[in-house]
């Protein structure tokens, strides 16, 4: 065969964007693909052109050498026959493929056999699923970390036959209707209507006796425990990757991962505030009105010291550096605890209080709302 301009075989100039040659190669793929015309020996030899032409022009480290200098692009020629395209062109087939099942997307299976993309398919591992599960964990943990065990569910190869899904001891034999193909046509003539054979579902294989413990999917729902280790300082709704702990993978694909997400019991006073907790602290207003030394609680239990001046409003709040929960970047690290101030005042008084604050009374003579009266007296209409 001749060497060919590959930009003529797809249609497009010299200059044509990558989109372009996207664009024309799957109008002239759709057109000349032999299911579409079984009557036309020549559609095939023109369709594997198409796919060759593309797999150069849409590579654009293939394009570029190919447009330095003319090449013997198809030098298999016709003589190919089932063989991959794209073998006669410095072997490069597969990334061809993956265009080809990518553009076509739900259509990628018509290719079937005779372009090698069924194949392809059926012998493709792939990684098993992620899963994702979810543990509870009490404060306690959380704040300190912990290796406990997760309930994971995932789907794994059925070890009693191996994957297959026929009975131990059977194997899966070719699938007649489609000849190991995994494709058949419906409607002789009109490729939109050529699809998965349904006897084996685009296998290939069918099983005749399946096996018991799969019911013959090759598949098997197992429930495993998987350990996994929290951090410590873990939040509420952080996720964990504990890789290669999902789904097992089919064919020698690689694992899934598991992801484990952390729902943290909610402490009634420490709420977590990034790195921090923040807890407010009752202070009696004799506390507060006389200055005082405090002590609040610490998320791990004991407790720590604070000095409240003479005067503390309510509502102020105070930093007690490094009394929050550990920094899951920084080992050793931990957050601040941040105590606001909340000013209790008494509910009930014997006489004797009621007469020494009636006094007080009399002594300050005050009126706390002065100023409130005055700035809106200034600033009013
Ligand atoms: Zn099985
Ligand atoms: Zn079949």
């Amino acid at each position: 065969m001749d060497t060919k301009d590959l930009y003529k075989v797809l249609g497009v100039e010299k200059s044509a964007s990558q989109d372009d040659i996207r664009r024309a190669y799957r109008k002239l793929a759709r057109k000349y693909h032999p299911d579409a015309n079984p009557e036309d020996p020549d559609a095939e030899t023109r369709f594997k052109e198409v796919q060759q032409a593309y797999e150069i022009l849409s590579n654009p480290e293939k394009r570029r050498e190919y447009d330095r200098g003319p090449r013997e692009y198809f030098g298999g020629g016709a003589g190919q026959g089932g063989r991959q395209p794209g073998g006669g062109a410095g072997g490069a087939g597969e990334a061809s493929f993956s265009d080809l099942s990518d553009l076509f997307g739900g259509f990628g299976d018509i290719f079937g056999g005779r372009s090698g993309t069924q194949q392809q398919r059926r012998s493709a591992s792939t990684k098993g699923d992620d899963v994702t599960v979810t543990v509870n964990l009490r404060f306690k943990d959380a704040f300190q970390g912990i290796t406990t065990r997760v309930n994971a569910p995932a789907e794994e190869s059925c070890g009693d036959c191996r994957g297959t899904g026929a009975a131990p001891g059977t194997a899966p034999r070719t699938c007649p209707d489609c000849g190991g193909s995994g494709m058949k046509n419906r409607d002789q003539g009109f490729f939109a209507l050529s699809g998965t054979c349904s006897r084996c579902g685009g296998k290939g294989t069918v099983v005749e006796k399946p096996c018991p413990a799969c019911s013959g999917r090759g598949r098997v729902r197992r429930v495993r425990q998987v350990t996994v280790k929290i951090p410590a300082g873990a939040r509420d709704g952080m996720k964990i990757r504990v890789p290669g702990r999902g789904g097992s993978g089919t064919r020698g694909g690689p694992a899934g991962d598991l992801y484990v997400v952390t729902r943290v019991e909610e402490h009634p006073v420490f709420k977590r505030q990034g790195d921090d907790f923040v807890a407010e602290v009752p202070v009696s207003f004799v506390e507060a009105a006389l200055g005082s030394e405090i002590a609040v609680p610490r998320p791990e239990g004991g407790t720590v010291k604070l000095r409240l001046a003479a005067g503390t409003q309510d509502g102020k709040q105070m930093r007690v550096r490094g009394a929050g929960a550990p920094r899951a970047k920084a080992r050793g690290e931990r957050g601040d605890l941040m105590v606001k101030i909340r000013l209790v005042v008494p509910e009930k008084l014997t006489k004797r209080e009621k007469e020494i604050l009636e006094a007080l009374a009399d002594e300050r003579d005050e009126d706390v709302r002065e100023r409130l009266f005055r700035e809106a007296r200034e600033a009013g209409a």
